[in-house]
């Protein structure tokens, strides 16, 4: 076991079993983002003219259909802001929900706020409740640490599903390097990988997945982006986009409401992630997250560190959440328990296209280099 170490500029730390730190004490996080954010990073007045130039292609390219693009509403603070941002430039966009059946009302309400306000047309997929329940158990006999993959999955799976359908090009993605440029591996395995999620039901689940929605590496890598030509643009990285501000903004103009916390839209995401991956792995989400609002320039090493010294979870909210997540995934609280207890994996325990993934890019790597 290493002795305990924080990076000297974020608040990254050996809780991440990967972390590396450099002579200055600085840890791999922020050298990767420093490079990322060369290539992919616009806050200042160059996005601007960037964005533009991205968005009158695509108005151009889509003077013919009914929507320029699609975008996912989870009804949390990027993809919120992402929509009014992209209606601002005039985008006329299909928006998608998905009802994995996590959702907090205050998510749901916000997504009808936005889609009313802005004027956007709005679909909801609900997936399978018996399919969706059946999959994250096997993900909590797993042992793996990321159970966020069978909701992740499933949101851009029906994504993709439905843009194809409408025959609609560009995906709009919240994604960005302002407020999540840092998320080590180990705490978060790709939800996209279907060999990762299929192994594992394949292994712990009771029920087929008949209408689950799903995207495989043949989709992913080649169907999507070459066959049907699909370009996933993220406006968030050409704009200087702030969190606090984006929020008051959502508010002042939307009637928007913040639910407390990253990702706390969905009940079960908060749960994973204020109680199973600190209490099982030592994973605090928020390192990450204030690391990249560190990085970014949005929040100092001592605020963060204050942050830090709050509760991560009031004991009576836990209580709650955690008897609501045992209902709804239809358990006994024995059961439940005796699930926290599965011992703990990684996901390299377990099949995946991790490894062809890194074979991949390497070469892709290679070919930039001789091109
Ligand atoms: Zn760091």
């Amino acid at each position: 076991m290493t002795n305990y170490q924080i990076c000297n500029h974020c608040i990254m730390d050996t809780t991440d079993p990967e972390i590396t730190f450099d002579e200055q004490g600085v840890c791999n996080h922020c050298r990767t983002f420093g490079m990322i954010a060369a290539q992919h990073w616009f806050p200042g007045p160059e996005g601007n003219t960037k964005l533009k130039a991205i968005v009158d292609r695509i108005k151009k390219d889509c003077a013919d259909n009914e929507y320029d693009c699609i975008i996912g509403l989870s009804g949390g603070v990027d993809s919120s802001y992402l929509a009014y941002q992209a209606s601002q430039l005039g985008l006329r966009m299909l928006a998608v929900h998905v009802d994995g059946g996590w959702n907090s009302e205050l998510a749901v309400k916000n997504i009808e706020i936005i889609c009313e306000k802005l004027g956007i047309d709005l679909y909801t997929h609900v997936v399978n409740w018996e399919e969706m329940k059946d999959l994250q158990v096997a993900f909590l006999k797993s042992g793996v640490a990321n159970q966020d993959v069978p909701q992740d999955h499933a949101f851009f799976a029906a994504l993709y599903n439905y843009a194809v359908k409408n025959n609609i090009r560009y995906v709009l993605s919240g994604s960005n390097l302002a407020t999540e440029g840092i998320l080590p591996l180990s705490w978060g395995y790709d939800a996209m990988d279907l060999r990762h999620l299929e192994s594992i039901h394949n292994m712990f689940g009771r029920i087929e997945l008949k209408t689950f929605p799903k995207v495989n590496f043949f989709k992913r890598y080649i169907y999507y982006p070459y066959i049907r030509r699909m370009e996933v643009v993220k406006p968030l990285n050409y704009i200087p986009y702030d969190k606090d501000q984006a929020i008051k903004v959502l508010e002042k103009e939307l009637g928007w409401r913040y639910y407390g916390a990253k990702h706390y839209e969905s009940r079960f995401t908060k749960f994973f992630q204020a109680y199973y991956l600190p209490q099982r792995f030592g994973y605090d989400k928020r390192k990450a997250h204030f690391s990249s609002l560190i990085v970014s320039g949005q929040m100092t090493r001592v605020e963060a560190l204050k942050e830090m010294e709050k509760q991560l979870y009031p004991p009576e909210q836990l209580r709650e959440d955690k008897e609501f997540v045992i209902r709804k995934l239809g358990l006994s609280e024995v059961e439940f328990e005796s699930l926290l207890q599965a011992p703990l994996k990684s996901f390299l325990d377990y099949d995946s296209d991790y490894r062809l993934r890194l074979v991949l890019s390497r070469i892709k790597q290679r070919l930039k280099g001789i091109l």
